[in-house]
């Protein structure tokens, strides 16, 4: 496992077996991601998936970039999917005489395009990364002309659309190359959002992040793990006299937010089974959060069951990566 970044500016996973290599969510830019991966040795071009967990801009921002740009596919839920497109597609609103403009033009667009000849291209091209968001800037000017029309039908780049689109449900457990994939569902407040259990190998690593508490289902799904990546997100002092507004607090605090340090050592202390040899605590707020706090917190918690004591404890970290993690 190697955390390319985490909280609520970005966040982002390598998970890899020796033969598969999957990367969790994409919430850092193509490019921040690239530059990321490779700081922390991780081949980018070795990836063989994107997964997400949810369609917060924070595991999505650079996501339809990053998939263009390495031609692989993205793993969602169909909701999930769903959410994303319904995010990126803009709505506009015109008046009737504007959309009767509008028909005409695209009929005369495609009356055109079935003219030519050579009128295959309307797929967006994989690869073009970082130059995608300029076309599609300059797709959105207003064209006067059929014929500039039908051009920019031709170069305009839909910035949802994905080399390759596979679901997989909650529950369900799927494989992604030589990787068993275990999604299973977390409270947040996202259209579908998910953990996952990866395991390959005989060693299984865990995400769970994004949750508002800790569930039956999530700390049955969190048993004999061996690498845990775990939300501590905040500390409820610190959130309560924080700067956030009082509607913000309230969704954090609420059962579809986010856990705070006294959740997830909660969940240590009474139902953590000791099996990881590797705690990372992760979703940390720059606001209302201390490293220090949740570390303490999560340690206090382990220190009152001797046999956990073996448990390393590393913080996941915003701003970058932290060394792969390697069983
Ligand atoms: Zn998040
Ligand atoms: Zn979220």
């Amino acid at each position: 496992m190697t955390v390319l970044a985490s909280g609520s500016k970005g966040n982002s996973t390598v998970i890899s077996s020796s033969n598969t290599r999957v990367l969790v969510d994409a919430g850092l830019s193509c490019r921040e991601l690239i530059r990321r991966m490779n700081l922390a040795g991780e081949d980018p071009s070795a990836l063989d998936a994107i997964i997400i967990t949810h369609e917060h801009q924070d595991h999505v921002a650079g996501l339809g970039v990053l998939a263009r740009k390495l031609d692989i596919p993205v793993y969602f839920t169909e909701p999930t999917h769903r959410a994303w497109v319904r995010m990126l597609t803009p709505r506009t609103t015109m008046s009737y005489a504007a959309w009767l403009d509008h028909v005409r033009r695209e009929k005369e667009a495609r009356a055109n395009a079935a003219a030519s000849s050579e009128s295959t291209m309307n797929q967006p091209v994989p690869g073009l990364c970082d130059s995608m968001s300029a076309a599609v800037e300059a797709s959105d000017n207003t064209l006067e002309d059929p014929d500039e029309s039908e051009i920019a039908t031709r170069t305009k780049v839909d910035p949802t659309f994905l080399p390759a689109v596979e679901y997989f449900r909650s529950g369900r457990q799927f494989s992604i190359g030589d990787i068993e994939v275990t999604p299973f569902t977390i409270p947040h407040d996202a259209t579908d959002p998910c953990g996952f259990v990866f395991s390959a190998e005989g060693v299984r690593m865990a995400l769970a992040t994004d949750l508002g508490y800790m569930p039956p289902n999530v700390k049955a799904a969190l048993r004999r793990i061996d690498v845990l990546l775990l939300e501590s997100n905040h500390d409820l002092e610190m959130l309560k006299d924080g700067p956030y507004p009082w509607s913000v607090k309230q969704r954090v605090l609420s059962r579809v937010g986010h856990l705070s340090n006294l959740a997830t050592a909660e969940f240590l202390q009474n139902d953590y089974d000791g099996s990881a040899s590797f705690i990372v605590l992760g979703h940390l707020s720059e606001s209302n959060n201390a490293p220090e706090l949740a570390r303490l917190a999560a340690e206090q918690a382990l220190m009152n069951h001797p046999s956990l004591l073996g448990n390393r404890i590393l913080l996941a970290d915003q701003a970058a990566p932290l060394d792969p993690i390697c069983l």
